[in-house]
């Protein structure tokens, strides 16, 4: 992960700022354990497990990684940023936890702690207010950098690639069925330079009416649209990118839609400038699609933000009056479903910056016949 290949620098710097939004919280620690806050904030990814895995981070004072004894070897050290303290399989990791936030009166917690770790330390730190690490951590993960800014576009370029295979033909459709060309995207994100696939949504026709319809045996015929969303991590960022393709030749009812999905889809873009609140780029996908007529047809919000995580703040949504920063980076990605019918969707992920929208996906947004 070039999280993990980033220097210590980086990773005291973002501490730092961390520690400056609880002095504003009045946060006095902040619990870190499985999730993407930890490689955000140490580089290590912890493995899922059931052994406690915690980052002790004390407004004032040195943070502390509390660790399963057997993962101590996968920490990469950052000198200055944390100290270790490995746990062996008969100490109880909860205590030392506790013991390292004593006192505070304000703790706030990884979303994607487990439960059962939250649970079993309420009883040693009594008369504490919790609240989300999201309040604390999420500010600063939502403003890319320039190196996270760079991952993404590494990642949109591999996406790319593979959009313009589908476009030209290189990945048939017809005669397939949606699992199979679905694998072979997943093998192309792979072989584009990415370490995991997230996704890869191929849908036929009518399937491609249900926003997350899951690839299965229905074979890809002519004449009908196909929808393809697809998306991995790349060097701990994601990509996710959507492009749809028609099998012959477009028929006038989706090429109609088509035109005011591209619009939609490049008038939110063109929307997404700094200073602009989230739901204001959803309303401007939105208008155009309802002026023609689809309103109904277009059942989700605009875009999900992304990172670390496929989906992460901030949200492009209606509600959501947060004003766009220089950094964040998120998808936009209208759509029109017709139930029983046909689907459509357009999506490039785009990172606002002080001199416009820059997106990171770049292939044809045609709907390409094919
Ligand atoms: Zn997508
Ligand atoms: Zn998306
Ligand atoms: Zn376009």
């Amino acid at each position: 992960m070039s999280s993990e290949t980033a220097d210590a620098a980086v990773y005291l710097d973002r501490l730092d700022r961390v520690r400056a939004t609880m002095e504003a919280e009045s946060v006095d620690t902040l619990l870190i354990s499985v999730g993407h806050d930890l490689p955000y904030l140490t580089g290590y990814t912890a493995m899922p497990l059931e052994r406690l895995t915690m980052l002790v981070v004390p407004r004032e004072g040195d943070a502390t990684m509390v660790i399963p004894g057997l993962e101590r070897a996968r920490v990469v050290e950052q000198p200055g940023v944390f100290d270790i303290v490995p746990w062996g399989e008969t100490d109880d990791p909860t205590a030392i936890v506790a013991r390292l936030a004593a006192g505070s009166k304000r703790i706030a917690v990884g979303d994607q702690m487990w439960a059962r770790f939250l649970v079993e330390l309420l009883p040693h730190l009594r008369d504490v207010e919790y609240t989300r690490s999201v309040d604390v951590v999420g500010p600063l993960r939502m403003r890319k950098d320039r190196a996270e800014i760079d991952a993404l576009a590494a990642a949109g370029a591999a996406v790319d690639t593979i959009a313009g295979e589908l476009q030209r033909g290189e990945i048939p459709l017809v005669g397939r069925t949606e699992a199979d060309v679905s694998a072979h995207i997943g093998r192309r994100i792979i072989e584009e330079g990415h370490q995991k696939v997230n996704f890869a949504i191929v849908a036929a026709g009518e399937n491609a009416a249900s926003p997350h319809h899951h690839a299965g045996d229905r074979v890809i015929r002519k004449n009908e649209i196909v929808l393809c969303d697809f998306g991995g991590t790349m060097n701990g960022y994601c990509s996710d990118t959507t492009r749809c393709f028609f099998t012959g030749e477009i028929a006038s009812d989706v090429a109609e839609a088509y035109a005011v999905l591209h619009e939609a889809q490049a008038a939110a873009v063109r929307a997404a400038t700094v200073g602009t609140p989230c739901q204001d780029v959803d309303r401007a996908a939105r208008s155009i699609i309802a002026e023609a007529g689809f309103g109904d047809y277009f059942i989700h919000r605009t875009g999900h933000g992304i990172g670390l995580e496929e989906h992460e703040d901030p949200y492009i949504v209606e509600g959501n009056e947060r004003p766009l920063e220089a950094g964040h980076a998120f998808s936009v990605e209208p759509g029109i479903y017709v139930p029983g019918k046909w689907g459509m969707r357009l999506e490039d992920i785009v990172v606002a910056t002080e001199s416009g929208p820059v997106p990171v996906n770049n292939s044809d947004h045609s709907l390409v016949a094919v």
